[in-house]
């Protein structure tokens, strides 16, 4: 059975995480879904994140009732600082094989991979996946190691004009952000006053 992680910091998740997700199901031909909200990102600590559980409750009320997704807190349950090599061995160790597990992420962050903790293991490990928004660069690419552009799919999202910063922008400026997330989480946001400074 093919496997996605859909990994992302979700803060919060919105539209163009989903399509991206279902985009790669669908192309993919990937049975089941799992949304991996990190934890403390080491590597954002100082960035005034919202607290892990916040972005929990906003993905599971995401994808609450897609009979494909699943929201796991691997992640946000770790005590160690959370690294996407950590996630994938404990995926595997459940006894999923590596050619059947994906792992899904936004093209700034793939950009990213190679200041990732052991990231040269990461392409022994599945197969990477990555989405872009609409005028965002696809030749930067090109500067990542060959044995990580081997290993790595490319999906685009012609919608994916969403991000959770514009978001977290909007809702800080008490602009609308309906039709950007799912009803529920504009609701959390909303109620929890998230976002407000
Ligand atoms: P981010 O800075 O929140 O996101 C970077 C960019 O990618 C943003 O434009 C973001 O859009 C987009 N994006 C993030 N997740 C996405 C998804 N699942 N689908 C489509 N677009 C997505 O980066 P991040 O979320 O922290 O990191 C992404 C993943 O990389 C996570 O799973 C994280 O654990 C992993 N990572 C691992 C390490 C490590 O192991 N040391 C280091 C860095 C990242 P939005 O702003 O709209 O979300």
């Amino acid at each position: 059975m093919k496997i996605g992680i859909m990994g992302g910091t979700f803060d919060p998740i919105h539209y163009g995480h989903l399509l991206a997700a279902e985009e790669a199901r669908i192309n993919l031909g990937i049975e089941r879904l799992i949304f991996v909200p990190t934890g403390d990102p080491p590597y954002k600590r100082g960035n005034n994140i919202t607290p892990a559980e916040d972005r929990y409750a906003m993905t599971l009320l995401a994808t609450a009732g897609v009979i494909e997704y699943s929201v796991s807190r691997i992640e946000i349950d770790r005590k160690e600082p959370t690294h996407t090599v950590d996630t994938l061995r404990e995926f595997l160790a459940s006894g999923i094989k590596t050619e059947d597990l994906y792992f899904i992420t936004g093209l700034d962050a793939m950009l990213s991979i190679t200041s990732w903790f052991e990231y040269e293991k990461i392409p022994d490990l599945c197969t990477l996946v990555t989405a872009r928004r609409p005028g965002y660069p696809v030749d930067e690419i090109e500067t990542l190691p060959k044995f990580i552009r081997d290993k790595l799919k490319y999906i685009e999202i012609p919608q994916f004009a969403i991000s959770s910063t514009e978001i977290r922008e909007r809702s800080r400026l008490g602009k609308g952000i309906r039709f950007l997330v799912p009803h529920l989480v504009e609701i959390y946001i909303e109620s929890n006053k998230l976002y407000k400074i």
